[in-house]
């Protein structure tokens, strides 16, 4: 650790302040600050160094013996960087800048690095997942993360506040919590495993102990075909609420996402707008099948809806709706029939255009049609013994969801891949960094 002073200060401080400290309530004091350079301006007698640190950039003015050691220095060093806070003479940038007296360099940087960090020469995805510590550098990028630190913080105070608790449940399981095919096998001490793809079952079971309960967890789920939507690995806000139904479930999903938006553009971290007076439009699956229908779609009452109905059918949207009754042969075997036809299903999906943010719905509670329905639905239910056994304990009535956050993130952010909104995405093809 190199250290060039020339001021008396406490010799073993390198931070006394942040970026955001340097206005002109801090005029003519000294401050010291820590941060990377990105950009160093030689003007000959005098050199102007341009740092960042967590809350953004500021500027140095640097001369004499300490220019030239600056003037050494490789982009996006890190630096604990001294002086007096002067009105800057001529920046239309910055109001204040930083008159230099002392620089200690913590971290000399190599001198080529993978990606542009000021983010002046753009990096295609691959190289920002590739190298996201030195991505992150870059302001909008970094706005994701905060973003997603943001929504999460927005979703637990209002869950909280409606008295839910926060729960945490196995992700290493023995049965598939709802049958299918795209879980992830482990080897458990010779027994064969799965890595948990949803909280379903849990969730559930924990309505009849404490009433409300949420989860935010990461999920697996072998997800071969390669979309800008699915990764093998994701994370998932869960709720589900004793004597909730369907509409008290939609209604709660609807009120979290408008405290999110609130919550990341109040922060200036949002792409989107939502309309603050109309309520998320509702269609319902019916209605779906008949516009397909109008555009020439060959598509009949029952048909799951494939990416490009909904590509279709969310061109005429404006941002998020709910598809509602959904057919109950094409929803898993928890999902409680519609008591006015048995065809169709008290669920939803929260859509965003054409993406599936959420699914949700009210669910079976009693025992007997729980079992009834995992026979239709093929599967065994001596695999679901344990579960079903919760079912004749005084299981209330009760419904819930499930948000895939990367999703919302990608689409509040304005982004069109979800790996734009992870840190280490992980897909078919990627297990690295
Ligand atoms: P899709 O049809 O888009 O594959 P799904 O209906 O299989 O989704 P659900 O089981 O309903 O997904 O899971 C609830 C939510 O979790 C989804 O609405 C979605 O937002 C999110 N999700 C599901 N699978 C993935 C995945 N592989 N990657 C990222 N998010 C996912
Ligand atoms: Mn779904």
């Amino acid at each position: 650790m190199t250290s060039f002073s020339n001021l008396k200060r406490k010799e073993n401080d390198l931070r006394t302040a942040y970026s955001k400290d340097i206005d002109g309530k801090v005029e003519g004091r000294p401050l010291l600050l820590a941060g990377w350079i990105e950009d160093i301006r030689n003007l000959g007698s005098i050199v102007f160094l341009i740092v960042r640190d967590n809350y953004g950039p500021f500027q140095a003015v640097v001369k004499g013996d300490l220019a030239k050691e600056a003037l050494a220095l490789p982009r996006q060093s890190y630096i604990s960087i001294g002086g007096i806070v002067k009105p800057s003479s001529g920046s239309k940038a910055f109001d204040f800048e930083l008159i230099t007296d002392r620089i200690t360099v913590l971290n000399r940087a190599d001198s080529s690095l993978p990606l542009d960090a000021t983010g002046r020469v753009k990096a295609d995805m691959t190289t920002m997942i590739n190298n996201r510590p030195l991505a992150l550098r870059i302001p909008h990028e970094k706005d994701v993360i905060v973003g997603k630190s943001y929504l999460l913080k927005a979703a637990r105070a209002h869950l909280l506040s409606k008295g839910f608790l926060e729960v945490d449940t196995p992700k290493i399981i023995s049965t598939s919590s709802e049958g299918g095919a795209d879980l992830f096998k482990v080897d458990y001490f010779g027994t064969p495993a799965f890595l948990a793809q949803s909280p379903q079952l849990y969730k559930e079971e924990l309505v009849l102990g404490l009433d409300h309960v949420f989860e935010i967890a990461h999920y697996f789920r072998a997800e071969k075909s390669n979309t800008v939507r699915h990764l093998s690995e994701f994370l998932s806000m869960d709720m589900e609420a004793a004597l909730y139904t369907k509409e008290d479930a939609m209604a709660l999903l609807e009120e979290i996402v408008r405290k999110i938006y609130e919550e990341i553009s109040s922060r200036g971290l949002v792409a989107i707008r939502i309309d603050e007076e109309a309520e998320f439009p509702r269609y319902s699956y019916r209605e779906l099948i008949e516009f397909l229908k109008s555009r020439g779609y060959e598509i009949k009452v029952g048909d799951d809806l494939t990416t490009e109905h909904l590509r279709e059918f969310g061109k005429e949207q404006d941002g998020f709706y709910f598809i509602v009754n959904w057919p109950l042969s094409i929803k898993p075997f928890y999902t409680m029939p519609s008591p006015q036809d048995k065809l169709f299903s008290e669920s939803f999906d929260l859509m965003h255009k054409d993406v599936e943010i959420a699914s949700g719905g009210q669910r079976i509670h009693d025992k007997n049609m729980l079992k009834q329905r995992i026979i239709e639905c093929g599967l065994n239910p001596n695999d679901f013994e344990q579960h079903l056994r919760v079912f004749g304990w005084g299981m209330p009535p009760h419904s819930g969801w499930g948000v895939g956050v990367d999703r919302l993130l990608m689409r509040l952010m304005g982004k069109e891949n979800i790996r734009d909104v992870v840190l280490y995405p992980r897909d078919a093809k990627r297990l690295v960094p």
